[in-house]
């Protein structure tokens, strides 16, 4: 093992793509064995490849977040491989947007689900080995969505909103030993915006996208706050396009 002191064991959701991907990229680069869950196992598997050629730590599996089972399951495979997990970073998300009078209920459900339920079942798979180690990192990847409610983002916004308020709840209730992050990306070049189905959502994108800073650019922001000694918890950090209003 090339494993050091300042080496993790982070498990990452929704890296089969986006901010997900480059952050799985990005730690293994500096170091850090990365542990990569998404429903696309070949996408996984081949960013997996990837960073292994590159003379990085990978491993993956199928996960699907919405399943709290499954993501038990995952968080506890990897405490029985390593022995531990340092960080989860809960970043699996979709952002089909709508006006509220769409009336696309069943895309309302889909975000909270995901979003809301998939965050909470990381939350609820680690905290039992954060608090075993006496160590941990919760990182949230929520939303500038969750700072601001722009017209067809009342739901998604209400996601994210939801998110910050769960992680700000884990640094007022957990031990000091465990830390919490919630990062928060303006647009940021990903395959979001593939999960809207309403024609006037889309079509405000368009001009959103425009503006779309790459995703290294949030993974680095990660790496910032995971970085830190243990006496610094880095609490929330914003990360927007400079052409970004
Ligand atoms: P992508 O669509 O590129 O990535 C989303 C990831 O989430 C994919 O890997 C997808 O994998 C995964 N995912 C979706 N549903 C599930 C599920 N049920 N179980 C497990 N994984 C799931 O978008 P981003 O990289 O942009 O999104 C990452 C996070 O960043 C999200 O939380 C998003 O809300 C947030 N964000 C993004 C912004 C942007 O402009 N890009 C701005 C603000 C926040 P798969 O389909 O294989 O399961």
């Amino acid at each position: 093992s090339t494993a050091d002191d300042t080496s993790k064991v982070v498990v990452i959701t929704g890296a089969s793509s986006g901010i997900g991907e480059a952050t799985a990229e990005r730690l293994a680069a500096e170091g850090h064995l990365v542990v990569l869950g998404a429903r696309r196992e070949d996408r996984l598997r081949d960013l997996s490849d990837r960073i292994t050629a590159a003379g990085g730590r990978a491993e993956h599996g199928a996960l699907d977040v919405t399943d709290r089972h499954a993501v038990k399951a995952f968080v506890d495979g990897v405490a029985e491989r390593h022995g531990r997990v340092d960080v989860i970073v809960n970043n699996a998300g979709v952002m089909p947007l709508s006006r509220l009078d769409a009336l696309l209920v069943d895309e309302w459900d889909r975000m909270i689900d995901v979003n809301v339920r998939g965050l909470l079942h990381g939350v609820a798979a680690g905290i039992p080995h954060f608090q075993a180690q006496g160590s941990g990192h919760f990182v949230t990847v929520a939303s500038i969505g969750a700072h601001e409610v722009p017209e067809t983002s009342a739901v998604y916004s209400g996601t994210k909103h939801a998110a910050c308020a769960i992680t700000e709840g884990l640094r007022i209730e957990l031990d000091p030993s465990i830390r919490v992050t919630t990062v928060s990306p303006g647009v940021t070049t990903s395959e979001l915006a593939d999960s809207i189905t309403d024609p006037g959502a889309q079509q405000a994108m368009v001009g959103y996208r425009a503006a779309a800073i790459p995703a290294d650019a949030i993974a680095r922001a990660v790496s910032y706050a995971i970085s830190q000694p243990a006496d610094v918890d880095v609490n929330e950090l914003i990360i927007r396009p400079s052409r970004q209003r």
